[in-house]
């Protein structure tokens, strides 16, 4: 492969940058890789693996792939290779990675904002049965993902996809991820404002654009004119929040730096205010400041989140103004209080057009080709064409006439989507896990999904709002740390000494008005066995003993 100069920070002349020195700072001049990843990125952008897939290895299968396609630039259009089948747990760590390799790929398709047509949604059903064994996975960012692809069928998929205006571009690698957006913008009756257009606009910027396809590390981005806050913008890189000007009336809220994983951050706010038109432009800016300042030298320490803890707000605001933007941005109002403590859209809820929206949980994001088809089907029949998907793995349909609200209902209950779900459907999440992921240590899925069937049984009556979250290892694919009571996989020794899966239980993490990660309750685990029973002891516990108003 030919190697490609590494992209020039962006145009403007650059600051002197005498701290973090040794960063991999573009703009402090280090443009000479300091890691494999890094390396990887400059010998070829991962944009153009594509054409690598399209002429070479769907022709001639996957041991034609190239190395550093395998396990780097297939992300830039969307491919894992997952989990080879039949692995357990204890050998994630100890296996090198590609004893763990698959043959066949996960596959995401990025859904900006959630939003699909109807037409669009059967596409995405019936590529899952033919290509990707039924598997559609609703992801916590809003995407869907298919397991069991073949490296042969991905053009085809990729017609198919785009032939309905959807793509897999960037939906992984170190590039500007999906963006995530509001559920329902543009349709609610409570909205403050809709952000539709400038999502649009920041697609159009930076998507399949090499000045933004070799990023430090992934860039995950959020905008939400919603008063319920539904987009998770405490914990995105960048995002845009709702919220009205005293004096300018409705705008966005501006935070950076926000993200889990290895040490979680929130993000901050940078007390400016920003007009819809000119949301694309500080999108354009935040992204550019992460390519040039963004640190490169570890893996670890490459998200924007630590850039923003170094520089504060203040430092952060300032560059942003006089080194991307070239003018000074207004100050501005925090956000309201999330008007609601379920940000989720489940129910049925009235539209600004008199018609109503009706959100549905699957248990845990998983769903079918089969099923996805049949929501298609469904709305059309009431006289829908629109879907959304949302954060929390659930799906709405919009535009339904009052008359046959109910009737969607039903026929969604039939297919077992509920638009009432028990507290335990509504609010329990878990990751891909060990089904599929390569970095799995234990099941997630499967398991979340008997979690809510026992919780049912045992806590009828419990209707508070509550969170529940399952991650198959210390990554945070699931949110735990912002979770009522996350769950992050680990193997552990049980009663007869014998190691077995379980799960590293923190406590009382939130987003919204009590934004805060869960603590680590020291030393308590519990194995998958024993799951049920302590969720069970901790609910009845707080339910015996809970204050007025305490969550
Ligand atoms: Fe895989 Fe871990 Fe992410 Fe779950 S949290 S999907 S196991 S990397």
């Amino acid at each position: 492969m030919a190697a490609t100069p590494p992209k020039p920070a962006a145009a403007t002349p650059r600051r002197k940058v005498s701290r973090h020195r040794g960063e991999g700072q573009w703009a402090a001049g280090h443009f000479t890789p300091l890691n494999g990843n890094e390396q990887t990125k400059k010998d070829d952008d991962g944009l153009n693996v594509r054409t690598r897939i399209e002429t070479i290895y769907s022709k001639r299968g996957f041991d034609s792939i190239d190395p550093g396609d395998l396990r780097g630039r297939m992300r830039w259009w969307g491919l894992y290779t997952q989990r080879r089948q039949g692995i357990d747990g204890g050998k994630t760590a100890i296996l090198e990675p590609e004893e763990l390799d698959d043959r066949y790929f996960m596959l995401r398709v990025r859904i900006d904002g959630g939003a699909l047509t109807t037409a669009q949604l059967r596409v995405v059903g019936e590529i899952s049965q033919e290509f990707a064994r039924g598997t559609a996975d609703i992801t916590d960012r809003q995407n869907v993902q298919y397991h069991w692809i073949r490296i042969e069928d991905v053009p085809e998929i990729w017609n198919r996809l785009e032939g309905v205006g959807l793509s897999t571009v960037t939906a992984c690698g170190d590039t500007p991820r999906v963006m995530i957006a509001s559920p329902v913008a543009g349709i609610a009756e409570d909205e403050i404002i809709d952000g539709t257009p400038a999502l649009e606009e920041m697609k159009r910027r930076v998507l399949n654009n090499p000045a933004y396809s070799n990023l430090p590390r992934k860039f995950k981005t959020a905008i939400s004119g919603s008063p319920v806050q539904d987009v998770v913008h405490e914990i995105n890189d960048v995002a845009f929040v709702g919220v009205e000007h005293p004096e300018h009336g409705p705008g966005f809220d501006l935070w950076v730096g926000g993200g889990l994983s290895t040490n979680p951050k929130l993000g901050v706010r940078l007390n400016a205010w920003v007009p819809i038109d000119d949301v694309p432009d500080v999108y354009e800016g935040v992204i550019s400041i992460f390519r040039d300042y963004g640190y490169r030298r570890l893996r670890n320490r490459a998200r924007l989140k630590f850039l923003v803890a170094d520089w504060g707000a203040e430092k952060f605001r300032q560059v942003l103004e006089d080194e991307y933007l070239k003018r000074k941005l207004t100050d501005g109002p925090a956000p309201a209080e999330p008007s609601s403590r379920w940000r989720d859209h489940i129910g049925v809820h009235r539209q600004k057009d008199g018609r109503y929206y009706v959100g549905f949980a699957p248990r845990v994001g998983r769903v079918d080709g089969t099923i996805l088809t049949k929501v298609a089907d469904l709305a059309e029949a009431h006289g829908s064409g629109r879907v959304r998907t949302t954060v929390e793995q659930k799906m709405i349909v919009l535009d339904v006439e009052e008359g046959r609200v109910d009737s969607l209902v039903e026929s969604l209950e039939a297919l077992d989507l509920s638009a009432r779900p028990s507290t335990f459907r509504r609010g329990t999440m878990a990751c891909t896990g060990i089904e599929f992921c390569k970095l799995a240590i234990v099941e997630t899925k499967a398991r979340g999904a008997s979690l809510i069937d026992e919780l049912e049984r045992r806590l009828p009556d419990f209707d508070e709002p509550l969170t529940i979250n399952l991650n198959g290892c210390p990554n945070a694919c699931a949110r735990i740390q912002t979770a009522d009571i996350g769950l992050k996989g680990q193997l552990m020794l049980d009663e007869h000494g014998e190691q077995v899966e379980g799960y590293q239980v923190h406590l009382g993490g939130a987003l919204g008005l009590e934004a805060g990660f869960g603590r680590k309750v020291r030393g308590l685990k519990v194995t998958a066995q024993e799951l049920p029973d302590y969720v069970e002891r901790v609910l009845k516990r707080f339910q015996a003993e809970r204050e007025d108003g305490e969550r």
